[in-house]
């Protein structure tokens, strides 16, 4: 049988089923709410995921992939708390974000790659929890020494280990180009990546280009207006699907249950549509109207997820 990694230990991939690809618990600044614990109610955090997750159940949602860093405060236990509370499977991942701390940039790639291989192959810190994904970014300063460091480090831990990649790109500046041209220079097949963010690039050019150099596209920002409108990511979405690429995109909304950067009530104010039922609620019936077909949907939301997740034991089979 083949399994996947979550937080409450391995799953059949069968039992994945519709997938959000690019997702959150919790994203917060590491080390403040150590310091500051009056910051924060971790009790109430678990008890509004629990109740987030259970909408999401409510809506046909059966895993989530939480890309959460530790640059971006990844609390393995939180999110297996979250998980044993939750019938939705949560899939965790190893790797860095755009904003590394400073011992990303002192220890070489080898010795970044290995923790990232100690998350996936021993799992994450004392909890037994293994890491079934690596995440890494470039954003608007682009390939800097620092994440030239991470970018290869996850290269490496993909290749020894046959997880998948997944990314966060500033999708204006395409900078998933050169994500995978130092993904291929470093011998990582690049069926094995998801171009993250690439939904919020409405330049087909570009988003054909990753596919056609065999990457899947993470249409993951689904909500998040500032970037690109709704209509266009639908209108985007249903011209690729109708050219052929729905094997190769995935969908979701780099959401959260809960963020240090926004309150619930600034999320709701400031980005009405940012939450994990948009996609269930708006986005599916849309794509439909769209010409999107059943097939096409489910094998965003299902077909794609479960084949990046659960490669990694065909091929070792
Ligand atoms: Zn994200």
């Amino acid at each position: 049988m083949t399994t996947v990694e979550t937080a409450l230990g391995p799953v059949a991939a069968t039992e994945l089923g519709p997938t959000l690809m690019h997702e959150h618990v919790v994203t917060r600044s590491p080390g403040v709410q150590e310091n500051w614990p009056h910051l924060w109610d971790r009790e109430g955090i678990v008890a509004l995921a629990e109740r987030k997750l259970a909408e999401l159940h409510g809506r046909g949602i059966r895993t989530i992939v939480d890309l959460t860093t530790v640059d971006l405060g990844r609390d393995i236990e939180l999110i297996a708390a979250v998980a044993r509370r939750s019938r939705v499977h949560i899939v965790v991942a190893t790797g860095v974000w755009w904003m590394p701390q400073r011992y990303f940039s002192s220890h070489g790639v080898d010795e970044v790659a290995a923790l990232f291989i100690r998350d996936i192959t021993q799992g994450i810190g004392t909890s037994g929890v293994k890491a079934a994904i690596i995440k890494c970014a470039t954003d608007t300063a682009g390939v800097t020494p620092v994440i030239d460091n991470i970018l290869r480090a996850a290269a490496r831990a993909q290749r020894a280990t046959g997880v998948p990649i997944s990314t966060h790109t500033w999708a204006a500046g395409r900078t998933g180009e050169l994500q995978q041209a130092i993904f291929a220079q470093e011998g990582v097949d690049l069926s094995r990546v998801v171009i993250g963010h690439s939904g919020d690039s409405k330049d087909l050019g570009y988003l054909r280009g990753l596919m056609e150099r065999g990457s899947t596209i993470g249409m993951d920002r689904f909500g998040l207006e500032s970037f690109l409108p709704t209509a266009k990511r639908v209108e985007v979405l249903a011209r690729l699907c109708a050219e052929g690429y729905a094997g190769r995109m995935v969908l979701s909304h780099d959401a959260n249950c809960w963020t240090d950067m926004l309150s619930e009530e600034d999320k709701r104010r400031t980005r009405p549509l940012w939450h994990y039922n948009h996609i269930p609620d708006d986005i599916l019936p849309a794509l439909r109207k769209a010409g999107v077909g059943e097939d096409q949907i489910e094998q965003m939301l299902v077909r794609n997820p479960r084949a990046i997740l659960e490669a990694r034991q065909k091929a070792s089979a």
